[in-house]
C-alpha cells in the first residue's frame, strides 16, 4: 500500500471510528479559542477548560485582556503552567488584535501568524475551528507521533510534517484530520504503550505489528 492509498483509507475509516471528534477546548468566540489555545501549550485541554470559564467572565474583549494587570492575569491562569510567558503572549496578542484589527480576531493565516505569540499551529486551530477554514493541518504532539507511526511522514519538524499531510489529506479534511488523530492519540495510540491489540487502525498501520511483535503494545483486559 502506498502512502497516498493509506491516507485515503484512513480518511474513510477515521470518521467511522470517531464520528464526534471535535476540538476539546471550550470556547464561544474566536478570541476565546485563541486564548484557550495559547493556554493549552504544555497543558491538558481539561485543565484549560477548568480555568477559562472564570477567565472569560472576567475579561470579555481583546481590549480587556490587553489592559489586564499582568499579576492578575498570571494569577488567573497560574494552574495551566508557564503562566508568565502565557500572560505576556495573551496581552501582546490581544493588544495587537485591538490596535490593528479593531478588536476582532483576524481570519487569515498571515494576519494571525503576525500576532505576537501566535505560531502556525495556534493559527491553524483558530482558522479551522472558529472560522471553519482549512488553511493548514494542526500538528501537535499526537498528530506528529501518529502521522509517523501510520507511515505518512518520516519528518520530525512540525512544519515539514504539515507539508507532507497537506499533500496526502484532502483539504476539506485538514481540520478533521487533526481531531481524529488527537482523539486516537488520547484514547488508543498512546506515546509509550499504544493499544495496538484493540486498535481500529491496525490493518492499515505499519507500526502496529512492530509494537505487538516487540511486546510494547498494551493488552487491554
Ligand atoms: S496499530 Fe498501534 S501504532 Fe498503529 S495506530 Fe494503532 S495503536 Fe497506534
Amino acid at each position: 500500500m502506498t502512502r497516498s492509498e493509506r491516507a485515503s483509507a484512513l480518511v474513510k475509516l477515521l470518521p467511522q471510528v470517531y464520528p464526534d471528534a471535535h476540538c476539546e477546548l471550550d470556547f464561544k468566540t474566536p478570541l476565546q479559542l485563541l486564548i484557550a489555545t495559547i493556554l493549552s501549550a504544555q497543558c491538558t485541554d481539561k485543565r484549560v477548560n477548568l480555568v477559562t470559564p472564570a477567565l472569560f467572565r472576567r475579561y470579555r474583549s481583546a481590549a480587556a485582556f490587553a489592559a489586564a494587570p499582568p499579576a492578575d492575569l498570571e494569577k488567573a491562569i497560574q494552574s495551566t503552567g508557564f503562566f508568565r510567558n502565557k500572560t505576556k503572549s495573551i496581552r501582546a496578542a490581544a493588544g495587537a488584535i485591538e490596535e490593528k484589527h479593531g478588536g476582532k480576531v483576524p481570519k487569515t493565516m498571515d494576519e494571525l501568524h503576525a500576532l505576537p505569540g501566535v505560531g502556525r499551529k495556534t493559527a491553524n486551530v483558530v482558522l479551522g475551528n472558529a472560522f471553519q477554514k482549512n488553511e493548514g493541518v494542526v500538528v501537535d504532539t499526537h498528530v506528529a507521533r501518529l502521522s509517523q507511526r501510520l507511515g505518512l511522514t518520516t519528518q520530525k519538524d512540525p512544519e515539514k510534517i504539515e507539508n507532507d499531510l497537506m499533500r496526502l489529506i484532502p483539504r476539506n479534511d485538514w481540520t478533521n484530520w487533526s481531531h481524529w488523530l488527537i482523539w486516537h492519540g488520547r484514547r488508543r495510540c498512546f506515546a509509550r504503550k499504544p493499544d495496538c491489540h484493540n486498535c481500529e487502525l491496525l490493518p492499515l498501520c505499519p507500526s502496529g505489528p512492530k509494537f505487538i511483535g516487540s511486546g510494547l503494545a498494551r493488552v487491554s483486559k
